[in-house]
């Protein structure tokens, strides 16, 4: 079922109309009843990147560093680096980018994107901080000295080169059946509640459901707070017991790192030990409140899940209180680095809040790491490239500071109130592609 998809050139018009940023401000997507696409035959998706296109890119950029960007391939979507195999075939690189090395002297920043295979603007807005981080630029040189970044573009590559009916369709699952045997349970086992046997998700453009038809997982629900969890650790009955009960197996628990992706960047994490985490993604749609009606870009979160107990070890886990602050003074840094007057980059708003000890950002956070979440507005099927440029900016430009504060120590100064007077989310427009049913 994977294929490659076709080829389309953009007409030039067309081409140099989204290397411009202005005509994206006169764009009239922030009306309340028209910022999404409905018709999809008018988006073209074709200029993302596919998984070849990202390996050319990454080799090139690490080409031209001059030594100082590294491209490493830390696992594969089927195998992990703790020797975990879920195919035959090893399956996509998971690609990590380092920027310097995880020195325990310097301050550590580790940035995902596309953990959601549909989520695709993270991974190219990912590319634009690389191509800015291996510049001779004399800041950047000084912000390195100080800064190590680790980088993982796209961290689920089956989903971003999905195919459905011959056409390129990213998804948000990864590509995995749920195979209890192999793990040592017993057939009948319940699979993890993120998992999708059927290979659906709901259709982009709201008609109905999309069977695609591969089962796959949310891999980011397969995070525990117990980073080192391990089904084959523990006694078969005990686990089954867990999987097999409503109770217990559903979003208010730790996931079972059953896909190899999970593991790979968790495994990238432990080695690393980062001061910051921050995962990119994409959401739906929304404007500031009733009275403000620009599109909000990029929703923030310092926060995402509550004080932990793993239900199978006993061991608590929390969120501390100097690791909260650092992770509020850098979201809240991130939205101040958006502010321009009216312009809507600086319609910024928190993100709903949530409790899911299985994300990524999660997980991280209840082990000793501040985290920022940003989540970008629109999927990759409802905008296309519409507004890429200026999506990409509302990403790299908080990024970026948040490195210079990291490294001449100024995060430390900025109040994290400003965190809290954030706007709460709010205003959701009725947006035939918002699935209500999913967070980030
Ligand atoms: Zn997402």
């Amino acid at each position: 079922m994977k294929g490659k998809r076709p080829k389309l050139i953009w007409p030039t018009a067309l081409a140099l109309t989204l290397g411009l940023s202005s005509p994206v401000f006169a764009d009239p997507q922030s009306r309340p009843n028209g910022p999404y696409v409905e018709d999809s035959q008018n988006i073209s998706l074709s200029s993302f990147m596919s998984n070849e296109e990202l390996a050319a890119t990454l080799q090139k950029l690490e080409a031209a560093s001059q030594g100082k960007m590294k491209v490493e391939i830390a696992g594969y979507s089927n195998w992990a680096p703790d020797g975990y195999k879920t195919a035959e075939d090893k399956g996509y690189p998971l690609y990590l980018v380092k920027f310097g090395d995880a020195d325990p002297n310097k301050k550590r920043i580790f940035i995902t994107a596309q953990i959601h295979g549909n989520e695709q603007i993270g991974a190219e807005a990912a590319i634009d901080i690389m191509r800015k981080l291996s510049s001779n630029d004399q800041e950047v040189q000084n912000i390195l000295k100080k800064v190590s970044i680790w980088i993982m573009p796209r961290i689920n590559p089956e989903g971003a080169d999905n195919t459905y009916e011959g056409k390129w369709y990213p998804t948000r699952y990864t590509h995995q059946t749920w195979e209890p045997e192999k793990l040592g349970l017993s057939e009948d086992t319940a699979a993890p509640w993120y998992y999708r046997a059927d290979g659906s998700e709901r259709a982009q453009n709201n008609d109905g459901r999309v069977y695609y038809g591969i089962p796959g997982y949310d891999q980011n629900r397969d995070y525990n707070p117990n980073l080192n969890f391990r089904i084959e650790d523990y006694h078969p009955s005990d686990v089954a017991a867990f999987l097999n009960n409503k109770e217990t197996n559903n979003s208010l628990y730790g996931g079972f790192y059953v896909t190899a992706e999970a593991r790979t960047v968790t495994s990238v994490f432990q080695q690393f030990k980062p001061d910051v985490y921050i995962d990119l993604h994409h959401r739906g749609f929304n404007t500031v409140s009733d009275d403000d009606n620009r599109s909000v870009p990029v929703q923030l979160a310092a926060v995402v899940a509550d004080p932990y107990t793993d239900p199978f070890t006993g061991k608590h886990y929390e969120v501390d209180e100097d690791v909260l602050t650092l992770s509020k003074q850098v979201n809240a840094l991130a939205a101040q680095s958006l502010q321009r007057g009216q312009s809507h980059f600086g319609a910024v708003q928190k993100y709903p809040d949530v409790n899911l000890p299985g994300t990524a950002l999660g997980a991280f956070a209840l082990n000793d790491t501040a985290i920022m979440l940003i989540e970008i507005k629109g999927q990759s099927q409802t905008l296309g490239q519409k507004q890429s440029g200026m999506l990409r900016q509302t990403v790299t430009t908080p990024l970026y500071e948040v490195f210079k504060a990291m490294a001449d120590g100024s995060i430390h100064d900025i109040d994290p109130a400003l965190y809290d007077a954030i706007p709460e989310a709010d205003n959701r427009i009725s947006d035939p592609t918002t699935r209500d049913d999913q967070h980030f």
